[in-house]
């Protein structure tokens, strides 16, 4: 730790710059940054993040350090300010913000208009000669001091805000509408209220001193970075909370002085769909919060800021071509028009949905802007964002029938893309509990505007709406963060939370009716609207679409194009014969886990027989009725396949998932039919299921044990492959290697066991049906003594692939079916970070994985080597996989292009390591 723990900026130099991001914060790092490439910026100081870790070491303390560093800073700051922090005659105003070195946008606290009192606030009046102004300016500041640092919160969900509620009867007094249309009596009669208020809540008087009130204000920054919706959200965006944050100490410029003021937010393109240029919100004649907090709906930059303030607009407009080239990317900026002169608050590169990361990575590649391995990088394109680009939308005739039927009830801002329908529910805790009772509910989260404590909410719902707030409210920024359909700014919604109803031209919608909004169009309708898959999906699964008719498709190919030259890990599907043309079209290079058993769900009843069977003769002819349904779906999803690599894995579940008492007890008549077909009574079926039963089924017969102990079901799958196979190749001697895959095998012993089976069908198959062709056999390891004696198995074993699955289940100890009931308290606890179901548990299960790929390349250098469990479509695992050598991964269809893209971050990860 350096003793250097304040960062001055302002005057044109600045202390630090963007390269100190860690020390100072993305905010304190970027206002430098501006600072030194000569854009207004108001002077301040940054208070290092290592002042948060300090100071959360030692009691909430500062170091002793600070305060003279500090007093330092203030006075470059008054200098540069030509102002004096405390002034009765030329005052000058702070404002105290947070800036963690990965943006949380609204996490934390910010207190503006720092150092006002009665004495201030008469010398500001003067100076701007605008009294209303000043005590406006002073009432604001009670307002944020009293909630941040004095900590007055409603006490109930459904309470106002203590300084709202006033705020609200003195402009119901007044009849008036609008904060801004009160006088500076009102104002300062407000203040009057709002500080006996501060006196009766608190039992405080509030602060007059400015040097108090600005430690205060740098207290409550630091301490909120411990706050609730703070933490939920580092949690959602593995933020570590050991990063802390740094606090930025900012001389104000006043964007509510009159009609030649204004305060905004802006992107230097758009960040919903990708397209278009500057674009944002302003207010005239207000202060910075209220654009996001979305008190006011604000107007939009691009379209009347031109005519309102041409000259502003310029201004802005090459700030934003500056920044763009300066940072390569999009940024998302606050300002401040002070009698017209454009002053930069922050500037950060812009969060943006997957629809438009795609986009503008492409487009700024093509503009020779960035190089293809940067638009690649998984800080533009989140592997995981890809998702949104196969996002449902409404089914486009379903909507024209909504339209037609009248149930459209409001437009809003289209401000996160995608259709989503669901129940009403206002509150983020009401949404909490019903998720809990049912995890696959549908809702729309309702608010008026939303805050940080509804993030929860959020998370859960399917879509956002609100009454207020522009394109860069809190509701729109975060939703498209999480990828959620979202629609802002709805201001023909009367909300009433109390009554838990909305009310819409002259109708009402209670909580629980079904909505349904489309985040492109802004529009929300009544009642459930059917939605339907994303574009890229109609251009490459329904072929509704041809690829010229849709721009994101476009998009989409060339920058998949980019990443299939990029990677070297090659992505397979876990796919059986329905899922297939879905794979490839996602571009799957193979399957790489077909799983068997799951062909047989539409045979039960051969199955069934077979498990019957108490001899072998009786269960080889079971077995025999098996046969040609397995070889047509093998020889289907060849077909399909074509050429491509195809692992099929043999039988692998216990058999009680096929028969077991539930299934008797569920089908009164099951055990009467079985009984039937296996010509015995129904007491033997109850008998033979009881003796199925197990008390730890995935532990138990199941994997290769089964083909061990009964193999003719072995020797029937390995014929069906091999017979597909054969039929394959005699289709214009089309190119085919099946791979053969053994389950769940733990000792060299087992594979050999049934390998010896698997070649021997492959030579008889060879012989009867003259037809040569090549095929793999090997393994899964999904059991750690399988990993811990890789090295004996290769010796037999031509490929491996792990099954994570049950890698994770054997090595942690936690039943992949169970840990549900306290995985969630384990990660909000920090127990153990991710949920290891998810996300490969690199350091326990990885390692095991790690020791496998060595020692079974050291039997055998060019094993080819993969995984095929869940962990195989998550992008933090395919980088795992990518760094610990594998061959491939193999996902779900529909994470495929996700599988890919993390391959190529991987590949270029290490390439510029
Ligand atoms: C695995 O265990 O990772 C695997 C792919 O097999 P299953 O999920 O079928 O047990
Ligand atoms: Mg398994």
């Amino acid at each position: 730790m350096s003793n250097k723990y304040v960062y001055f900026f302002g005057d044109g130099k600045a202390d630090g710059d963007a390269s100190l991001r860690n020390l100072l914060g993305g905010k304190g790092a970027n206002l430098a940054e501006m600072i030194n490439i000569d854009l207004p910026v108001p002077a301040g100081f940054t208070i290092t993040t290592e002042v948060c870790t300090y100071y959360y070491d030692n009691d909430r303390t500062f170091p002793p350090e600070l305060k003279a560093q500090v007093e330092e800073s203030m006075k470059k700051t008054e200098e540069a300010m030509g102002a004096k922090f405390g002034c009765t005659e030329n005052p000058l105003l702070l404002s105290c913000r947070s800036g963690a070195r990965e943006s949380m946008p609204g996490m934390m606290d910010t207190v503006l208009n720092i150092g006002l009192n009665e004495d201030t606030v008469a010398a500001l009046a003067k100076q701007a000669n605008n009294e209303a102004f000043a005590w406006d300016s002073y009432r604001r500041f009670i307002q944020m001091y009293g909630g941040v640092v004095m900590e007055m919160k409603p006490q109930k969900k459904e309470d106002e805000d203590y300084f709202e509620e006033i705020l609200h009867h003195k402009k119901q007094e007044a009849g008036v509408k609008f904060d801004s249309e009160l006088t500076a009596k009102q104002l300062e009669e407000l203040v009057g209220e709002y500080k006996a208020c501060v006196k009766k809540v608190t039992g405080k008087d509030f602060p007059t001193d400015p040097m108090e009130q600005m430690w205060g204000a740098i207290g409550a920054v630091f301490g909120s970075w411990m706050n609730d919706r703070a933490m939920v959200y580092r949690r959602q965006y593995g933020i570590p909370h050991a990063w802390g944050t740094a606090t930025n100490v900012q001389a104000m410029v006043f964007g509510n002085l009159g009609d030649d003021c204004a305060t905004g937010v802006g992107l230097t393109r758009d960040c919903s769909m990708g397209g278009g240029g500057f674009n944002g919100d302003y207010l005239i004649n207000a202060q910075g919060e209220d654009v996001v907090a979305g008190i006011r709906t604000p107007k939009r930059i691009e379209v009347t800021l031109p005519e309102e303030m041409p000259e502003a607009f310029k201004q802005l407009d090459e700030i934003g071509k500056k920044l763009e080239q300066h940072y390569k990317d999009v940024q998302d900026i606050e300002f401040t028009v002070q009698r017209g002169k454009v002053w930069m608050l922050q500037t950060r590169n812009a969060k943006r949905t997957g629809f438009a990361a795609v986009r503008l990575a492409v487009d700024m590649v093509n503009e020779g802007l960035i190089t293809k391995d940067v638009a690649l990088s998984a800080k533009r394109i989140p592997a995981d964002d890809l998702n949104q680009l196969l996002q449902p939308i409404f089914d486009p005739a379903e909507k024209t029938k909504a339209v037609e039927n009248g149930t459209q009830i409001a437009t809003g801002i289209n401000a996160g893309p995608g259709a989503a329908t669901g129940k009403v529910c206002f509150h983020a805790a009401d949404a909490e509990a019903l998720h809990e009772k049912d995890p696959n509910v549908q809702l729309i989260l309702v608010r008026r505007e939303t805050s940080p404590e509804d993030l929860r909410g959020m998370r859960i719902a399917q879509g956002i709406l609100t009454a207020f707030g522009g394109a860069s409210s809190h509701a729109a920024l975060v939703s498209r963060q999480m990828g959620k359909v979202c629609i802002v700014g709805c201001s023909d919604l009367d909300i009433d939370y109390h009554d838990a109803v909305i009310k819409v031209g002259g109708k009402t919608i209670k909580e629980g009716d079904w909505i349904s909004i489309d985040g492109f169009t802004g529009e929300v309708f009544e009642g459930q609207v059917p939605t339907k898959p994303s574009e890229v999906i109609e251009v490459l699964l329904s072929k509704t679409l041809k690829p010229e008719e849709s721009e994101i498709y476009q998009r989409y190919e060339q920058l998949m194009t980019w990443v299939d030259e990029a990677r070297t890990l090659k992505v397979r599907a876990n796919a059986e014969r329905d899922e297939a043309e879905i794979a490839v079209a996602f571009g799957a290079e193979g399957v790489g886990l077909c799983r068997t058993e799951h062909m047989f769900f539409s045979h039960l009843d051969e199955i069934r027989e077979m498990i019957l069977a108490e001899d072998k003769e009786t269960r080889t002819k079971a077995v025999e009725k098996l046969l040609p349904f397995q070889r047509e779906d093998f020889t289907e999803l060849f077909r399909t396949m074509a050429g491509r690599p195809v692992t099929i894995r043999l039988l692998d579940p216990p058999l009680h998932e096929f028969l077991s008492e539930h299934h008797l007890h569920e089908q009164p008549d099951l055990g009467h039919k079985l009984a039937d077909i296996m010509g015995t009574s129904l007491e033997a079926i109850e008998r033979r299921v009881e003796e199925l039963k197990e008390s730890n089924p995935m532990l138990g017969h199941r994997g290769c044990r089964l083909g061990i102990v009964y193999p003719e079901i072995t020797a029937m799958q390995a014929r069906a492959i091999f017979e597909a196979a054969c039929a394959i190749k005699k289709e214009d001697n089309a190119e085919i290697i099946p791979e053969v895959m053994i389950p769940l095998v733990g000792f060299e012993t087992e594979y050999k066991n049934q390998a010896a089976i698997v070649h021997e069908q492959a030579k008889a198959v060879m012989k009867e049906q003259g037809v040569e062709f090549e095929y793999l056999v090997g393994t899964m390891i999904e059991i750690p003594r399988a990993a811990l004696t890789a090295d004996q198995i290769a010796n037999e074993a031509e490929f491996f692939s792990f099954g994570t699955n049950d890698l994770t289940q054997t090595t942690l100890g936690i039943s992949r079916d169970d840990y549900g009931g306290f995985i969630g308290y384990y990660q909000e606890n920090d127990i153990i970070p991710n949920d290891p179901f998810q996300t490969i548990d690199q350091t326990g299960v990885g390692r095991l994985m790690e020791q496998g790929v060595s020692l079974g390349r050291g039997t055998r250098n060019d094993l080819k080597i993969g995984i095929c469990g869940e962990h195989g479509g998550d992008p933090a695992s395919v980088m795992f996989c990518h760094r610990i050598g594998l061959n491939y991964v193999s996902c779900s269809p529909f994470r495929i292009p996700i599988a890919r893209l993390a391959a190529a971050q991987a590949a270029i990860a290490e390439k510029n390591a």
